[in-house]
Parts: structure tokens; C-alpha cells; sequence
């Protein structure tokens, strides 16, 4: 008793893990610096930017969007594009990407969309009855593919997402029971292992907001998304892995700040481990690749085998 932790007089719309509950307005204002001081702390963002905004229209991107495109309202050497990729999944992204073309008309925002039909020649869904692969696996190393190539294309400098802190502490997580710590050495705020002119830097706002959060900033700014996840997510080892930490979560409260917190104190010695790695030239498309060969053409390829293997 006695410990005040409501904000003001206003009614409240979220309680933090500190215990400490915010209003509406406090509440904008505290996730809204939350982000402004990631982007400083991390040095995310440069005085002159050409940013692109991987949108899928749901609430983590709508946020970042909605966000970095008031920065550049204030700030006209800061550019915002959104690059969309339309994966071919009826039912879902069909409706997320109205959102996203609804809200950069509305804000004016340039919007590029990219399809695996175009790129690839099918859609997830035809890719998904074709080869026996775990769709995330296959449309993961798709989509990195196409955002980073057409990114490039664009000519950005930087890309932004969407992802919050429940997302990296999956990643860690996931990682850690993969024993895959290289791909930890490239998680963190600023994202990969080394500058190098093929890749476009992927940088995260979000990064030390919670999924709660964003969904009640979402919430309070009309950017929820109304629509069920994607139907391939629901069995993925990430939604496992997710369910596991939301309820490790609610039992101790701050777990998940504590694991993305401890790992951005290894970070910077993962990345340096892992530096030297290095990047190869796909020699089918050019794009730069671990290997002779990149993942998207070597499933491309799959596909095709596939495709004539039963005409
Ligand atoms: S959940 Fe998996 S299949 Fe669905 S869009 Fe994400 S990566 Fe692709
Ligand atoms: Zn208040
Ligand atoms: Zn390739």
C-alpha cells in the first residue's frame, strides 16, 4: 500500500511489467520515446535516409510505419517507402495488404509490392502443395530474398520491421535450442553481421517493445490488424516457443526483458566471433549467398524438378 502506480487520474489502459499503469495519453507518449530512444540508443537511423518499411499490414509494421513516417514529416532528409511481399496465401495476406494499401493511401506513402507469383512463379499456397517443406522455412528464405533484393533495387538505405521483443526472444530462444548461435550473432537492434553494399541494413524500432505494447498502441491508433495470423503459423516451433514464454511470462514477470536484455550483453561478442564469414554470389542470380548456390534458388530449382517430375 501506500506505493502510488497509476500514472494520473486517468483511466488506465495498460499495466507495464514494472507494475506501474498508464492512461492513454501517457501511455502514447512513454511508447512513442520507448521507440525514439531505440533508434538513438542503437544508432539505428543516420541524418539522411531513404527508408523502406517491410509492411505486411499488421499491427507491429502499421506501428513502425505510422511512426517513422511522422519522423519524416518532421524531418524531410528522412524518406519512408513501404515494400510489401504478397506470398500468395488466400485468406490472409490478401487481406492484410488491403490494410496496407488502405493506410499508405490514407498517409500517402509510396507502397511497392513484391509477389512470389512474379518473382518465383507460384504462390506460397501452390509452392505448399508441391514440395513437402515447413511452409514458414521455405517462405522465411523467400521473403528475405525478395526484401533485401528488391530493397537494393529501391535503392534504401535502410529497411525497417516490424519486429517487437516477444519476436527476438523467440529468436533467441529458438536459436539456443537449434544450438544455432550464428544465427544469433546476427539478431540484435541492427541486424547481420557485416556492412557489405548487397545488403541492405534491416534495422528494428521495436525492438525493446513488447507485444503488448504494440498491440495496445495499435489498439489505440486504429492500426489493429482485424485479421487471424497467417493459417501456417499456428503449429510452427515459433508459436510453440511463443506459448512457452508467455506463460514462463506470467508466472515472472519480466522474463522476456531479461533474456533480450542479457543477450544484448553477448551481442556484441557473437557478432564479432562471426564477422569474418564469408559472402559469397549466387552464380544462378547474382544475389549474395553462404554458399555457390542461395537457398531461394536451390528451392526454385526443387520446384522445378517437381513441377517436370509429373508432367
Ligand atoms: S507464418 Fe510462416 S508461412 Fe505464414 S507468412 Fe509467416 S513465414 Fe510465411
Ligand atoms: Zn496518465
Ligand atoms: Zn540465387
Amino acid at each position: 500500500m501506500g506505493i502510488k502506480l497509476n500514472c494520473c487520474s486517468e483511466k488506465p489502459v495498460i499495466s507495464l511489467y514494472s507494475g506501474e499503469k498508464l492512461c492513454k495519453n501517457h501511455f502514447v507518449e512513454y511508447f512513442e520515446n520507448k521507440v525514439f530512444k531505440t533508434i538513438r540508443q542503437f544508432d539505428l537511423l543516420d541524418k539522411e535516409e531513404n527508408i523502406g518499411v517491410a509492411l505486411s499490414g499488421g499491427k507491429d509494421s502499421l506501428t513502425v510505419l505510422s511512426i517513422l513516417n511522422r519522423l519524416s514529416k518532421e524531418n524531410p532528409k528522412i524518406k519512408i517507402n513501404a515494400v510489401a511481399i504478397d506470398e500468395g496465401i488466400a485468406g490472409y495476406r490478401d487481406k492484410t495488404l488491403i490494410t496496407a494499401k488502405e493506410f499508405c493511401g490514407k498517409n500517402n506513402i509510396k507502397l511497392h509490392i513484391f509477389s512470389y507469383k512474379e518473382e518465383f512463379g507460384l504462390t506460397l499456397d501452390e509452392i505448399l502443395k508441391i514440395l513437402d517443406v515447413k511452409p514458414c522455412t521455405i517462405c522465411g528464405i523467400f521473403r528475405r530474398y525478395l526484401l533485401n533484393k528488391k530493397s537494393r533495387e529501391l535503392k534504401l538505405t535502410k529497411l525497417a520491421t516490424g519486429h517487437n521483443l516477444d519476436d527476438e526472444c523467440q529468436s533467441i530462444l529458438m536459436n539456443q535450442m537449434r544450438n544455432d548461435i550464428k544465427s544469433s550473432a546476427r539478431l540484435g537492434p541492427k541486424v547481420g553481421l557485416m556492412k557489405n553494399e548487397l545488403f541492405v541494413q534491416r534495422i528494428k524500432p521495436l525492438y525493446l517493445c513488447t507485444e503488448k505494447e504494440v498491440t495496445t498502441y495499435a489498439f489505440i491508433n486504429g492500426l489493429l490488424d482485424t485479421f487471424s495470423e497467417c493459417p501456417n503459423a499456428i503449429h510452427s516451433f515459433r508459436a510453440q516457443v511463443r506459448d512457452t514464454l508467455n506463460g514462463l511470462e506470467n508466472k515472472f514477470s519480466g522474463t522476456k526483458y531479461s533474456i533480450v536484455n542479457s543477450f544484448l550483453q553477448t551481442l556484441p561478442f557473437l557478432k564479432e566471433k562471426f564477422k569474418n564469414g564469408e559472402i559469397k554470389i549466387c552464380k544462378n542470380c547474382n544475389e549474395p549467398s553462404a554458399n555457390e548456390v542461395c537457398n531461394a534458388c536451390i528451392y526454385v530449382e526443387k520446384l522445378k524438378n517437381k513441377v517436370n517430375s509429373r508432367i
